[in-house]
This record gives structure tokens, sequence and C-alpha cells, in this order.
């Protein structure tokens, strides 16, 4: 049975009436890694895997809410002391939070909800959850909140009440994204531009390799501070530089004996990942997907070796694929773990896909896990 049936027809067994359906999409990065602290481009869209929620106003002061995933029924009020002791009644609260902070409306509803995003693989299904609740909110109460604030309320329920304190890129994307398109978000002016992306012929596939090294952390905050560095040191002779991305290559060369040589590749690294992203755009707009791919390879060589935030499991992922003459591949998220984005021709998919489960379960000793994604549509009504 389809999705949003099982949702309405539990719906219409715990409340009696139906609800209205919403639903928000979990995203793929196709490439511009760690480019966002540093002012650059982020390249996502949202995928065809997604949570979708049946509600309906109760008028009440109360919210009842039913995750048909966790088979768990959870009951919340609407002020800053009712945060629910569940971690996922913990996003929905949160959205109604930040949406009364910006002045908006929020009443009692009633709400069954279910998703498709794999949980923590690195598609952003938390944003999903947000994207559809700050979405159908602002629908159902009629506040008139602009998309990009949309997004916003998603990120703020992250910091504020889940203790993640994320960038805008997720939440952006699941409630942006439209069906064919990957938008390109200028993560220091934030200006955004759709660009096609209609691989005919070829498919886009994550390997997950079910690993999380623990470096991730600290690594992160030593990569931002060398990206940091590097950027004051540039700044000394080219005071418009606010960000390392904001450099030219050949600005960083200037900069060479006065940073470490570890800063130096770090930010070798950044400044052609922003101009990867562009490369890309430029590529889909003459609907090159062979230069697409080629470019990815790029991104996860300067993951690899320059950035030093791939691990293992994704380089011998990366090598399987090029090896099979894979177009495209790359460890997508910031690295140490998660997945690769792979795009395979039609005819090369299955054999790929069976090699990564085989040759990886036999290397590895544990099976990754094949999603096959399709850029479709964002937050919406159904
Ligand atoms: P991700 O990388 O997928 O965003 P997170 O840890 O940020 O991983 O978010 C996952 C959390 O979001 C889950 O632990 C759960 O609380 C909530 N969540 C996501 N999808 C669902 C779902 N289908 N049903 C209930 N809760 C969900
Ligand atoms: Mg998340």
């Amino acid at each position: 049975m389809e999705m949003k049936t099982r949702i309405q027809e539990k719906f219409i067994s715990l409340f009696g009436h139906e609800g209205d359906l919403y639903a928000s999409a979990g995203r793929i990065n196709l490439i511009g890694e760690h480019t966002d602290y540093n002012g650059g481009y982020v390249f996502p869209g949202a995928i065809d895997k997604c949570i979708v929620a049946a509600i309906k106003t109760n008028g009440s002061a109360k919210v009842r809410a039913y995750s048909v995933d966790y088979d768990e029924m959870c009951e919340f009020g609407l002020n800053e002391e009712d945060k629910p002791a569940k971690a996922w009644a913990c996003y929905i609260f949160g959205v109604c939070r930040e949406t009364i902070k910006r002045g908006g409306k929020v009443e009692g509803f009633d709400t069954v909800f279910a998703g498709d995003v794999p949980l923590g693989a690195g598609l952003s299904s938390s944003a999903a959850l947000e994207s559809t609740f700050a979405f159908a909110l602002n629908d159902i109460f009629g506040n008139g909140i602009d998309k990009f604030e949309l997004a916003k309320i998603g990120q703020s329920t992250e910091h504020n009440y889940c203790g993640v304190k994320c960038g805008i890129m997720d939440q952006f994307a699941s409630c942006f994204g439209k069906a064919g398109c990957l938008i390109r978000l200028n993560c220091k002016t934030l200006e955004y531009k759709y660009f096609p992306f209609n691989p005919e012929g070829y498919r886009l596939v994550l390997v997950d390799s079910c690993v999380k090294h623990e470096l991730a952390s600290s690594a992160y905050n030593k990569r931002r501070e060398s990206c940091e560095r590097a950027a004051a040191a540039i700044r000394k002779k080219h005071p418009e530089v606010e960000f390392l991305s904001d450099a030219k290559r050949v600005w960083l060369d200037e900069v060479r004996s006065e940073i470490s040589d570890e800063d130096f590749l770090r930010s070798e690294y950044v400044i052609g990942e922003v101009q990867r992203v562009l490369d890309v755009c430029d590529a889909l707009e003459r609907g090159d997907y062979e230069i697409v791919g080629e470019l990815m390879y790029q991104t996860h060589f300067g993951m690899s070796k320059l950035y030093e935030v791939s691990c293992e499991e994704l380089d011998f992922l990366n090598k399987l694929a090029r090896k099979m003459d894979v177009t495209g591949s790359r460890v997508m998220g910031g690295g140490f773990g998660g997945c690769t984005i792979n795009l395979v021709r039609d005819e090369l998919y299955q054999d790929f896909v069976d090699a990564a489960v085989e040759q990886f379960t036999a290397k590895f000793g544990h099976a990754p896990k094949i999603y096959d994604v399709v850029i479709s549509d964002g937050a919406r009504k159904l």
C-alpha cells in the first residue's frame, strides 16, 4: 500500500476523520563539500525519499503526534516547558516553537507521519521531518512565512531542540527542492540558482559504508581552523577575502611560505572545490554528465588526499567505482564514513551494485547498503 494511504488510514482510525497530507524530502549533495563554512557553494537536491504527514487542527492547545515507524504516540503542549521526552517528537515540537518565535500562529493539532528516508545515513531524514512540519503548519495556520524562513525554522529546531549545530543546506534543499533540478546555494550570500539535472541514461546510487569513525568532530574543528588561518594570511594582502572561498588560487600561492604545509593542502582543496561546483553547473547546462562525473572523482581525490577526511572503506568504494568505469563517484558529506554518491550508466548499474556489495562485504565483513535516488520535489501539500 502506498505510504500516504497507510498514513491516512491510521489517522482515520486514531482521530475519526481525514487529515490533510503534506510531504518533504531528504537530500543529496552532488558536489561542494566542506565549502559551506568557507563561504562557498553547495549543490544539493531533494530526493524521492520523504516524510509524509497527515495533519488536522484539533481545537485544543495540545499536539497529538503518532509516529508510524516507531509505533509510538506522543502528546505535548506548545509552551517552552512542554518539550517532549521522545527524540522524534522534539523535531515537531521544535518546529512549533520556532514558528511561534517568528510570530506565527500554531494551535493544537493531530498528526500521523511516516517516512522512507534512511535514518542517519547522510540523507538528512531530520531535515525532511522538520521541513514537512514547517511547511504544513505554515499552510494550515496561514502564517505566510517565506520558504527561506521555513528552512531556518528547521535549522533552529536542530540547534535549539535537538542539540545539532548544523548549517542551512539540508533544510534549504528539503524546502526548495524541485524534480529534475539541483540547487546551487552560495553559503555566504544565500543566493541560489536552479540547474537542470536530468541524467537520462544514468542513475544516481548511494553506497552506504555503514561506518562512522569517531575522528569526525575533532577533525572537523581542525579543518575549520586550518581554513581560517589560511584565509587570515591571504586577507593581509587581499582585504576583500572574508572567507577562504573568496580567495583566488594564485593568492594561496602568494602565502605559501607563511602557512603550514597542512594548511596549504586544506586550502588547496577548498579553493578547488568551489571552482568544481561552478564547473559542474556549466557541464549540466551543456548536459555533459561525463564531465560531471570526472569532477566528482576530483572531489574524492581532494577529500582523500588534500583535505584528508576520507577513510579506508570510502576509498575502497571509490576505487572500485573507478575500476569498473563508473562515470562519477565520491564520498558524500563530511567524511570519515557514510556514503559514496555514484553517477552510473544504466547498463553498468547492476554489475556495479553487485560488485560493491560482494567486494565490500568480503573486505570489511559487513554489507554496505544501496540507495537509488531520483532528484524530486521538496516540501509540498499532496
Ligand atoms: P539524518 O542524518 O538522517 O538526519 P539524524 O540523526 O539527524 O539523522 O536524524 C534522525 C532522527 O530524525 C531520528 O532519530 C528520529 O528522531 C527522526 N526521524 C527521522 N525520520 C523519522 C521517521 N520516519 N519517523 C520518526 N522519526 C524520524
Ligand atoms: Mg539530521
